[in-house]
């Protein structure tokens, strides 16, 4: 089997327009989706959640034609505060891949123009903590990738030198992450288009150096230019780090494939 882009946004997320023919007509294999989940989302003013009833009706029909290719997932944006709404909503629902991930704080999202003037060893700071809390409740989130670890600092345009001063919390977080059993994510849109591929070099080699050995590869696409972004060229930087295996998710269960 082929590896496939293990994080995929279409119109089901309140941010993209996409179909999942646009992913389907350029692919061969499976093709799972991990659409938004945010509450209390600071961008939209308002919580934006997929409606899952109708996410699996398409995929329902879809399957039909596409010869069951599509699996079904979602990107959970933790924010504390509003736990409750998010583990009654996930409570009843079925998913092959579940992101785990932080977007907010409840007063701006990481990506807000203006974050970028704010002062890095702060934000990054705020953040790490934030994800440190979002994982330690994974127990009960059950999710199964800890998506984009630098989305808090994407707007950041730093070396990997900026991160030495948050090397005991980085530590801290990957630990905790391995001992969850989350893959760490290899997030194309921030290693290519945020340009922070030097940044996932120090973080992969942290990780696997605390004995991390469960690792996903996602463009975080929101369109299909975005699809499986650079993932050759990611492949190749994945086996020169010594990663010669990443994980996809389907129906709880886990399968390796060599890339
Ligand atoms: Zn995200
Ligand atoms: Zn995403």
């Amino acid at each position: 089997m082929t590896y496939y882009d293990q994080h995929l946004h279409t119109h089901h997320s309140y941010d993209s327009q996409a179909d999942f023919t646009d992913y389907l007509d350029n692919s061969t294999g499976f093709v799972v989706t991990t659409e938004h989940f945010d509450v209390a989302n600071p961008v939209t003013g308002q919580t934006d959640v997929p409606d899952y009833w109708a996410y699996s009706a398409e995929i329902e029909q879809l399957n039909i034609q596409y010869g069951n290719r599509i699996l079904k997932g979602i990107e959970i944006g933790y924010y504390q505060p509003k736990e409750a709404e998010i583990l009654a909503y996930l409570a009843d629902k079925t998913y092959d891949l579940k992101l785990l991930s932080v977007h907010h704080n409840g007063e701006f999202d990481y990506l807000d123009d203006f974050v970028a003037d704010m002062d890095f060893d702060t934000t990054f700071s705020r953040y790490l903590d934030e994800l440190s809390v979002a994982i330690d409740q994974n127990g009960k989130l059950q999710a199964h990738v800890l998506a984009h670890f630098d989305y808090g600092i994407r707007l950041f345009d730093v070396t990997p030198e900026a991160l030495d001063k948050h090397e005991s919390k980085l530590i801290e977080i990957f630990q905790k992450m391995i001992a969850a059993d989350l893959a760490f994510e290899i997030n194309a849109k921030s290693t290519h288009l945020y340009h922070h591929l030097p940044l996932y070099t120090y973080a992969l080699k942290m990780v696997l150096e605390l004995g991390g050995t469960l690792f996903t590869l996602g463009s975080d696409g929101h369109k299909l230019e975005h699809y499986e972004l650079a993932f050759d060229e990611l492949k190749t930087w994945l086996k020169a780090q010594g990663v010669h295996q990443l994980v996809t998710f389907q129906g709880g269960t886990r399968h390796f494939v060599t890339i």
